[in-house]
């Protein structure tokens, strides 16, 4: 079963949108960006079973073979954050293509102290994956094919460490749990900050952005598509904070 919308934003760049009952975040998928046999940079894998059930590692399985791409081809798995929603299917993509995975430091040691304790109160169990390198705030220099400009902003308070990808040529903000359409990220988890959330908003809404790719859809299915739309939203949820 495919819960997974898959939206095309750019040449190299998929988002699968979720649109299961249950809760799983929006993945993306930068294609034949990295050298090698494994050329696909995976953002958010999700979860690999949520609340309700639903198989969220296999819908996204299916949603990305239907485009193409096989989860064995995937060579870096990113991780806005490290909750369950987003990051917990990193370990069947690891065990099915040898991935690497990439949090930021902060992130990591988050998740060593505090974050993969989080993942029983889920009812579900931390993945076993170590974080090969870690993402600094600046440019990504992933020995590209295709030189994509993709830039890490550090944009904490929803965890210690969450990030946002910025790509600079499609104009495309992948937000993670930051910012949503209508809405902001929670700050009353372990770790949560509101103060920080409230800088990472303001600096994210700093950026020339034409699609902000939320991690999670608060109206079935959306990005949020349209400069106009994207500002429009920042001044909104600025707001709220
Ligand atoms: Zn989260």
């Amino acid at each position: 079963m495919i819960y997974h919308k898959s939206v095309k934003v750019g040449e190299s760049f998929y988002c699968y949108v979720w649109m299961g009952k249950g809760n799983n975040c929006n993945a993306s998928l930068l294609c034949h960006t990295l050298r090698g046999g494994r050329p696909h940079v995976l953002v958010d894998p999700g979860h690999i079973k949520n609340e309700l059930g639903e198989n969220c590692f296999d819908s996204l399985t299916l949603a990305m073979e239907k485009d193409g791409f096989k989860v064995e081809d995937v060579g870096l798995v990113i991780c806005t954050h490290s909750h369950p929603d987003h990051f917990e299917a990193a370990e069947p993509v690891v065990e099915r293509s040898g991935a690497l995975v990439a949090l930021s430091r902060e992130e990591d040691e988050f998740y060593a102290n505090t974050g993969s304790h989080f993942y029983s109160y889920f009812g579900s169990k931390a993945p076993q994956v170590k974080s090969f390198f870690h993402l600094k705030e600046g440019d990504l220099n992933l020995g590209a094919r295709n030189k994509l400009a993709i830039k890490v902003l550090l944009t904490p308070g929803h965890t210690p460490g969450s990030i946002s990808l910025y790509l600079e040529k499609t104009k495309v903000l992948i937000s993670g749990d930051v910012v949503f359409l209508g809405s902001i990220g929670r700050t009353d988890f372990p770790g949560g900050s509101a103060s920080l959330l409230r800088r990472s908003i303001d600096r994210l809404s700093q950026l020339d952005v034409e699609y902000l790719i939320p991690g999670h859809s608060t109206e079935a299915g959306n990005i949020i598509a349209g400069k106009d739309k994207v500002i429009r939203n920042f001044h909104l949820v600025k707001m709220f904070i």
